[in-house]
């Protein structure tokens, strides 16, 4: 079956590594490309798990070598992409899943056209506030600087596919969920549908033929 590259963005605390880390744990046709940053790890954060966490200069260096399929300034650090997770999933055979910025979701899905792009919202403002605070990951600086790059974030919307509201976590999932099922449909992504369709009309045509002689 053909693969493809899922790229979920979302103003920060809305849910998407909630739903994608979920998703992951459902779905066995899934993989997740695990992006580089200069950002610090959080605690509970695991190296080569969570991201490959880098100096500013390994960063630059990987960049300057061609290494990333994207990368952007986010929040004030240095996120990518890198083509080697891309391919390790995708050869693996599974569908590569990424949570990206929207600036990166630009410049990958312009590399990758075959890629789907989910955005996802929060139900209010206040639920994004309250998420981001529950979460305890960032200093008011930072929380500040997050909800003030929300602002350009919810703008970009035009550019993603599907828009999926996390209200309900389990709701939001399912939605995602089904997104990809009804990509992996597409006609157009080819793969195995169009091998049995082929073989449906070879049938066709033997029983025609076996029908004609009688
Ligand atoms: P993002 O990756 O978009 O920044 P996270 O996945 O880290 O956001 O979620 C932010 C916080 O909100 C986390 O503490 C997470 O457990 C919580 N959260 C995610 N989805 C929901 C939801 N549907 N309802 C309530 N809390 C949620
Ligand atoms: P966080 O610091 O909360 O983990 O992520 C902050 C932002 O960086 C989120 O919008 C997330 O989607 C984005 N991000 C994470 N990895 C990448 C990446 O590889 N490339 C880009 N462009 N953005 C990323």
């Amino acid at each position: 079956m053909s693969r493809f590259p899922i790229i979920l963005s979302a103003p920060s605390g809305a849910g998407k590594t909630t739903i994608a880390r979920r998703l992951l744990a459902e779905r066995t046709d899934l993989g997740y490309s695990v992006s580089a940053t200069t950002r610090p790890p959080r605690p509970g954060e695991v190296d080569a798990k969570d991201y490959h966490f880098r100096s500013t200069a390994e960063f630059e260096a990987a960049r300057e070598r061609g290494e990333f399929a994207e990368s952007a300034n986010v929040h004030g650090h240095l996120y990518g992409t890198l083509k080697a997770e891309v391919d390790r999933v995708l050869s693996s055979g599974q569908h590569v899943v990424m949570d990206i910025d929207v600036q990166g979701a630009k410049q990958f899905a312009a590399a990758f056209p075959q890629s789907v792009l989910i955005f996802i919202v929060p139900p209010s403002i206040s639920s994004l506030v309250e998420r981001l605070k529950a979460r305890a990951t960032e200093d008011s600086r930072s929380l500040a600087r997050r909800l003030s790059d929300a602002q350009d974030e919810l703008q970009a919307l035009d550019f993603y596919k599907y828009v999926v509201v996390n209200d309900d976590l389990d709701t939001a999932i399912k939605s995602v969920s089904s997104i990809i099922d009804a990509e992996s449909l597409k006609r157009t992504r080819g793969g195995e549908v169009i091998d049995r369709v082929q073989k449906l009309l070879a049938d066709l045509e033997r029983e025609i033929g076996k029908h004609t002689e009688r």
